[in-house]
Formats: structure tokens, C-alpha cells, sequence
């Protein structure tokens, strides 16, 4: 017997009789059978019967490969009958016999024939009188009488329970939770254990551990007879199964159950090497194991099982590795919103940050800032996010936009920052002005009113949602440590600050594989300088502005270098896409002219002349180095002095600059020409010898195609994904957001492409870029940085294409590192990298 010839129950049955744990007589029926009585062909029902007995008294359950695909509910109370019912009523009383008997009726005319629940207009008492009435409304309704004989009875449970397996409505359930078209169903024929009698009797489940936190504990419920609970099952409620100064207990009530159970309880970890929840009765003292399932259990719960079986040797460390879904692990690192409390959810749209908030609705970046400074989380809800509200992001606790996507401005910099942020939000009225939006339904919620932002999902809820706090403990620390030691790629991180490379250290990154510089300039007494740098007009006065962010990118620099104390640190020179830059409105505008003391309608023409049509194609990255060397020049000095100065106090650093958006050789070389300059003079006037790495950002079609002469000029290769999904797909990634979502609902993209790498398309560049490169140069380092890099799909791509390393936003590292090790244990690395991880 199989989970899958004959479900997982059987099987799971089948273990339990095999521990020797007090399981009723079962047969279990396969697939083929139950597919077979779908198509009228019975089994042997006289022979099933045999096996238990004169007065057979059965249930019947479903027995799916996954328990997830559902099934047709259980039918209890099989066989009962005018005999059987005088027979139990002397056995366990007259009512419980009148109630089970009725609820039989009720169950097989329901379920059975099909009858409609509400021509059974029942007296309010279960009684004999009850059962007569039940009876006749069935020959009413069906012009024959309740079938008495129990083969009659069974023959016609298992067609409907066959047939209902394999209506149309039933399978495309279960194929939207994966199943397969042809799944089978197996069915499950036990005795039934009433849980009814003259001593202790009840019915209940136990588990020993708690499912949302995964620590030990026993928790359940049980329903006794003695205590209230009715022959129906329905009583005045569960009562504790450990000792209680509540009211009574199962553990007073029948101690030696007890006991058994939690010797069961063990009994399952060591055998069954899992987390069981047990169903059970009690009949006049004597324990029933009617079945066990699987704990259900939050992530955070299935990681902290999966390392306590593996602590206590239960399932080997690998097995514990491969239990967890690598995206699972994200719950564990932000707030979450309890999946136990109620939620409302008033917005949808994409989930572009995780992690989850409450609290009070901000239209404006002043409002931000003003209730930051009230010591109040508000959420900012904007149309989009641009430069001015970077203090405002700052300032809040989540991010709502009604534009956007993965890689929007907001997305990005939420992420960035961890805080939860939910973009192209669908169905949303936003009124800054009137400091309202009104959303699908019609709600209307102000400025002020509570609602949290769930990251994970990607919706909104309204009011204060109940949230878990992260759960980065032991169990984490001990679990990533042994998935560090099965990977066979490297893991960095993307981190733009000090804060950021903190964290990346937290979750164990071994390095930065990007620090986009230009982000260091989002903080909010920052973007002055920076934009004064974008800003000058002339050589005199972007000298000037340079001067004056040459000590701050110096200090940066260091900072990073100790905080990640000798490990790699890959520098990105500055690739600010304009508009990230300039200010978008009128307040805007006349803020700038304040901070720079400048006439607003100087400011204005400036801003106007500066402006581009398309500037995600425009003056970024190198161009920018490129028209203006000194830009780039002043960022090497920066980070040699700063390498300098962090080598004093520690180990040797050896710096990685890496040139953004090149799109052809000869920018390689006028840029490497002049760091080369740099280098050299800076040498010289420290008279102190430094090494550093210059590497390419392959993120346009171009560069990939032409990798083997850039290869020429480069130590390494990042590939920057997120371009170059951009520019393969010539999408661009502000915009994509308005149409990706319908595009994914009709099918035109499996995904979003800035969501999941497009292995097709963009992976043959990144593939062609790959093995060009390494023609020219077979040592060249490779890696891919974009927002691609924590996802397992992606890894497993990188690791066959011969890449060194991947790199991520921080709080991705530990997604990363599992999926890494995952794939280290179920395929073979294909390609060799040639750094040494
Ligand atoms: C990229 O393009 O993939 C990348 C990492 O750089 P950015 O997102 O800063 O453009
Ligand atoms: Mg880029």
C-alpha cells in the first residue's frame, strides 16, 4: 500500500496499525477500485462487510494523495438500522441510539440521495418520534423506504463518495491546488468507535506542538460524555486536555489515555518522523486512534519542527533543508500578520516588499513626517513615490501605491528600507487633495484612519491586523547554518548603507555583490548634495558640489568596509536615473530652490532641461561617468581613500568597482582609464599600495552580446537583471505595472519577468553574455544583481550557467542560501564557477 495507490490516510493508517496504536478494523479501498465504482463496477461489498462483524456499524472517509485536495466529506454511522439501533440503545442509552440513528438518516438522505436538507422540517428532540418522521420524509421523497440492510446501505455510500471525487466542480478544485487531472481516490471503510458509553467516553484530537510558533505543547480538545458533549458531537464546549484549574481535564478524567497519547505522541516523531495530530476516542475508558494528519502549521512552526526532528536525530539535517520552501522563509524575517485573526482586506495589489504594518493613512510626505514626529506609524498611500518622498518613506511604517511595479521606485526603495509596501494597488480612488480614498467597494477611509499593510500578500486591511513579531532565533540560526554547509553558489547582498550591510551581515551574506551609491543619497539631508551635483551647471560648479560629497562617499565607504570586515565589497559608480532625482511637482521645486538657494523659476528651466522622455534610457549610469569623468573620478578617489583608511585597522581590502549601463567596450575603457588615474595618484599621495577590482554591469542586450571584448577590460561580470528585463522586453520597469498584472491573467507572460527571471529570453542573453565572456577571459567572475537573484528559479539557472555568485536585497540572503542548498542536494551543479565560495 501507497500514498499513491491508496491516499495518504490509508497509508498513514497503515503506519499507525503498524506502531501498534489501538487503530478500529480498516479496509482500505485504491484508486482503481474507487475509480472502478465511479463507473458502476462494485467491489465485493458482502465480503468488506464480512470483516466486521454481524452488526456492522462503519465510517467512510476519503483518502487523497495530498489531504489539500480535498475530497467528499466523511459518511459516519454506516449500517445502522432498525436492529442495530435497538441493539445500541441498550449498549450506550436510548437517546445516544436515537441520535445516532437520526444523524445516519440525515447524513445518507443528504449526502446519498441528494435530498434537500430543508425538506427535513425535524422536531426540535432527537427522538424516536424524530427517527419517524426523518423515515418518512424519505419514502416521501425518494418513493422507497430507508434501505436496512448495511450492504445496501455501504454499496450506495461508496458510488456517491466515488462519483462525487470525480465531478467536474471537484477536480478543478483540486487542480488549482495542483493536483493532477487524473488523481485518485482512495476510501477508508473503519469500524466506527463511538466514543459513547457507560464509563469515561469522548472524542477529541491532540497535537504536541503548538501551530503557529512550532514550540512543544500539547494542544486539542476533547469532548466527553460526561461533561455535556450530546451524541452528536455537539457539547457545552471542549474542556483542556492537560491538568487545569478550569474545570476538568483529559488528563483527570482518563489519566492512562493520556498518558498513551502522549507516548503516541513521541511514538509518531521517532516512526513517522513528523508532527502528528491525533484523532481519538474514548469508549468506557478504552482509547481509539481513528487517524493522525500532519500538524498544520505556519512556516515559522514548520522550520522549527523540521530542526527539532533533525536536533533529535529523527530525520537526517538534509531532510530537514529540503522540508522548508525556501519563500517560506520570509515570513520568518519581517512581522507577519497572524493568519489566526480575522482580516479585511479593502485593497489588492502587488506584494513588492514583505513584512507587514499598522497604521494611520498618510496622503503626503509632510504628513509622514509630521506623524513620525508624533511618534505615530502612519502607512503613506501615494499615486507613486518620487524623490521628495524618500523622507516620507523614511518616516513611515508601509507603502501603498496605486502605480507601479516590482522594480518601481517604491518597490525598490521599500525594500531597501524593509518596510512592508504593496504597489499597483487595482480599484483604488485616491484623492490627496481631499485626503480620502475610496476603494472597490465603496469604503471611504481618511487621512488618519488605521489599516495595515500586509507585504506578504499584497493586500490592505483595514483596522489594526493582529501581527507576529519575526522569528530569527535559534532554530534559524541553526537551520541556515546547515544550509550554508550544502550550497555550492554564493549568496551577497545588495546594500546601499551601513544599516543595510548590517543586515546583510545578520543574515550571513558573504559580501555585497552591489552598493548602488546613488541610494546613499536618499536619505533626507542628502539629496540636496546630490542633486546639486546633477544639477551644476558648468565644470566650476559640479567641482564644487563634488568637493563637497567627496568626504561623505569617503566616510560611507569605510563605514561599509568595517562593518563587513574583510569580506567583498562590490561598488556600483553612480547610476541615478534622473527622475529619481529631480523633483516631480511644484512643492517639490520650491523646496529645492530653498534648500539650494536658488530662484524657483531657475530651478524650474534647469528641471525642465534636465528632464527626459524616457529617463530610464536616458543619462544614467555610464553615460553620466562618461560626459562627466569627474563625477566618477571624485567616487574611486572616495573609495580608495576610504580602502586606505579601513585597511589601517583590519585586514587588506580590495575593493570592487563595478561601471553601470554599459552598452559598449570603449565606455569600459575611458572609465577604467581614468580610475586607473585615480588609483595611481592617489597612491602616490599616500605613498600606500592598494589593490581593487574593476568590473562591467552587463545589463543591456548589447553588452551581453558583445561580452568577450568587454571581457577584455573587466575582473568580473555582474548581471543586472532588472535593465536588462527592461531593455530585452523594451518594457519599461516604471510602467510595467499599469498592464502586467492583466497580461499575466490572460496569459501573455506566465509572470511578471521582473518578478521571475525570463529564462527564455532574458536567459539566453544572460547565457550568451556568460560564455562569451568567459571565452575571452575563463577566470572572469560572474554574478547576477538584480532583483532576480534571491529567487530559486534563478539560482538554479545561475549555478548551471557557471555563475560564481548571486546577489539580493539583504532580506532575501536567507531565501537564497536555502534555495541554494536545496538545489545543491537535488541536481548537480552543471556549470563550474571559479571563484572560490
Ligand atoms: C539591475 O538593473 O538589475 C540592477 C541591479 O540595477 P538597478 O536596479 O539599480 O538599475
Ligand atoms: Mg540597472
Amino acid at each position: 500500500m501507497s500514498t499513491g495507490t491508496h491516499g495518504g490516510r490509508a497509508k498513514c493508517l497503515q503506519r499507525l496499525v503498524r506502531l501498534d496504536m489501538p487503530v478500529p478494523l480498516t479496509v482500505a479501498l485504491p484508486f482503481t477500485t474507487v475509480h472502478q465504482i465511479a463507473q458502476g463496477n462494485l467491489p465485493d461489498v458482502d465480503a468488506i462487510l464480512a470483516e466486521f462483524g454481524e452488526y456492522p456499524l462503519l465510517t467512510v472517509r476519503p483518502s487523497s494523495e495530498d489531504p489539500d485536495w480535498g475530497g467528499p466529506g466523511a459518511i459516519l454511522n454506516v449500517g445502522m438500522n432498525d436492529a442495530l439501533h435497538g441493539l445500541l440503545a441498550e449498549r450506550i442509552g436510548q437517546e445516544a441510539a436515537d441520535a445516532l440513528y437520526l444523524r445516519f438518516i440525515l447524513a445518507y438522505a443528504i449526502h446519498v440521495e441528494r435530498i434537500d436538507p430543508e425538506a427535513f422540517d425535524l422536531p426540535e428532540s432527537y427522538d424516536r418520534a424524530a427517527i419517524d418522521r426523518a423515515l418518512e420524509i424519505y419514502l416521501e421523497e425518494t418513493d422507497t423506504d430507508f434501505p436496512q440492510t448495511p450492504a445496501k446501505q455501504l454499496a450506495e455510500v461508496l458510488k456517491s463518495m466515488a462519483r462525487a471525487w470525480e465531478g467536474t466542480t471537484a477536480r478543478l478544485l483540486r487542480q488549482a491546488k495542483g493536483a493532477p487531472a487524473d488523481a485518485g481516490l482512495g476510501l477508508v471503510v473503519q469500524d466506527m468507535a463511538l466514543g459513547l458509553g457507560a464509563a469515561e467516553s469522548g472524542a477529541g484530537v491532540i497535537q504536541f506542538v503548538d501551530s503557529t510558533t512550532g514550540e512543544p505543547q500539547i494542544t486539542g480538545r476533547y469532548l466527553s460524555q460526561s461533561q455535556g458533549r450530546d451524541a452528536l458531537g455537539q457539547g457545552a464546549g471542549a474542556i483542556y486536555l492537560t491538568r487545569d484549574a478550569r474545570g476538568p481535564s483529559l488528563e483527570d478524567l482518563a489519566p492512562a489515555c493520556f498518558e498513551t497519547l502522549l507516548d503516541y505522541g513521541v511514538l509518531c516523531r521517532k516512526r513517522l518522523r513528523e508532527e502528528m495530530q491525533i484523532e481519538f476516542t474514548i469508549e468506557s475508558g478504552t482509547l481509539h486512534i481513528l487517524d493522525a494528519v500532519r500538524v498544520q502549521r505556519s512556516s515559522r512552526a514548520a522550520l522549527r519542527i523540521a530542526v527539532a526532528l533533525a536536533e533529535d536525530g529523527m530525520i537526517p539535517k538534509e531532510e530537514a533543508i529540503l522540508r522548508i520552501a525556501p519563500r517560506a522563509l520570509t515570513e520568518l524575517l519581517h512581522r507577519q500578520v497572524d493568519p489566526r485573526g480575522p482580516r479585511d482586506a479593502i485593497l489588492r495589489g502587488i506584494a513588492a516588499s514583505p513584512g507587514a504594518a499598522t497604521g494611520r493613512i498618510v496622503f503626503t510626505s509632510n504628513a509622514a513626517q509630521a506623524a513620525a514626529a508624533r511618534d505615530e506609524n502612519c502607512i503613506l498611500v501615494r499615486h507613486e513615490t518620487s524623490p521628495e518622498d524618500i523622507r516620507g518613506m523614511h518616516a513611515s511604517v508601509g507603502v501603498v501605491t496605486e502605480r507601479g511595479g516590482m522594480t518601481s521606485h517604491a518597490a525598490v526603495i521599500a525594500r531597501g528600507l524593509g518596510l512592508p509596501c504593496v504597489v499597483g494597488v487595482q480599484g483604488l480612488t485616491l484623492s490627496s487633495r481631499r485626503k480620502e480614498l475610496i476603494v472597490a467597494d465603496g469604503r471611504r477611509f481618511s487621512e488618519g484612519d488605521v489599516v495595515t499593510v500586509d507585504g506578504a500578500t499584497g493586500e490592505v486591511l483595514a483596522g489594526a491586523a493582529d501581527l507576529l513579531e519575526p522569528a530569527l532565533g535559534d532554530a534559524f540560526q541553526t537551520f541556515m547554518g546547515w544550509a550554508d554547509q550544502l550550497r555550492d553558489i554564493g549568496i551577497r547582498a545588495n546594500a546601499d548603507t551601513p544599516a543595510d550591510a548590517l543586515m546583510a551581515r545578520t543574515f550571513m551574506a558573504q559580501g555585497i555583490g552591489l552598493c548602488r551609491t546613488e541610494h546613499m543619497f536618499f536619505e533626507e539631508d542628502r539629496l540636496t548634495l546630490m542633486r546639486e551635483v546633477i544639477f551644476a551647471n558648468g565644470v566650476p560648479a559640479r567641482a564644487a558640489a563634488l568637493e563637497r560629497l567627496l568626504p561623505l562617499q569617503r566616510a560611507d565607504f569605510t563605514a561599509l568596509f568595517r562593518t563587513m570586515q574583510g569580506l567583498p565589497v562590490c561598488i556600483r559608480l553612480f547610476d541615478p536615473p534622473l527622475h529619481e532625482f529631480l523633483p516631480g511637482d511644484r512643492e517639490g521645486m520650491r523646496e529645492m530652490a530653498e534648500a539650494m538657494d536658488l530662484p524657483l523659476a531657475d530651478v524650474a528651466r534647469r528641471v525642465e532641461l534636465l528632464s527626459e522622455v524616457n529617463p530610464m534610457l536616458g543619462m544614467r549610469g555610464v553615460r553620466l561617468g562618461v560626459t562627466f569623468p569627474e563625477i566618477y573620478d571624485m567616487q574611486a578617489r572616495a573609495i580608495f581613500e576610504a580602502t586606505i583608511e579601513a585597511s589601517r585597522d583590519g585586514d587588506p581590502v580590495v575593493p570592487e568597482i563595478m561601471i553601470p549601463l554599459v552598452s559598449a567596450k570603449r565606455e569600459v575603457e575611458m572609465v577604467r582609464a581614468n580610475v586607473e588615474a585615480v588609483a595611481a595618484a592617489v597612491r602616490a599621495e599616500r605613498g600606500v599600495s592598494f589593490d581593487y577590482k574593476l568590473g562591467v554591469m552587463v545589463e543591456t542586450p548589447r553588452a551581453a552580446l558583445r561580452a568577450d571584448e568587454i571581457a577584455q577590460h573587466a575582473a568580473f561580470l555582474s548581471f543586472g537583471t532588472n535593465d536588462l528585463t527592461q531593455m530585452t522586453y523594451g518594457l519599461s520597469r516604471d510602467d510595467a505595472g499599469r498592464f502586467m498584472s492583466e497580461y499575466v491573467r490572460q496569459g501573455v507572460f506566465a509572470e511578471d519577468p521582473f518578478h521571475v527571471l525570463d529564462f527564455d529570453g532574458v536567459g539566453e542573453l544572460l547565457t550568451i553574455g556568460a560564455t562569451r565572456a568567459r571565452q575571452t577571459r575563463p577566470e572572469i567572475v560572474l554574478s547576477m544583481c538584480g532583483e532576480h537573484g534571491g529567487n530559486a528559479e534563478s539560482i538554479a539557472f545561475c549555478r548551471d550557467a557557471g555563475f560564481d555568485y548571486v546577489s539580493c536585497s539583504p532580506f532575501r540572503v536567507p531565501v537564497a542560501r536555502l534555495a541554494a542548498a536545496q538545489l545543491a542536494l537535488t541536481q548537480p551543479r552543471r556549470g563550474a564557477p571559479v571563484a572560490n565560495l
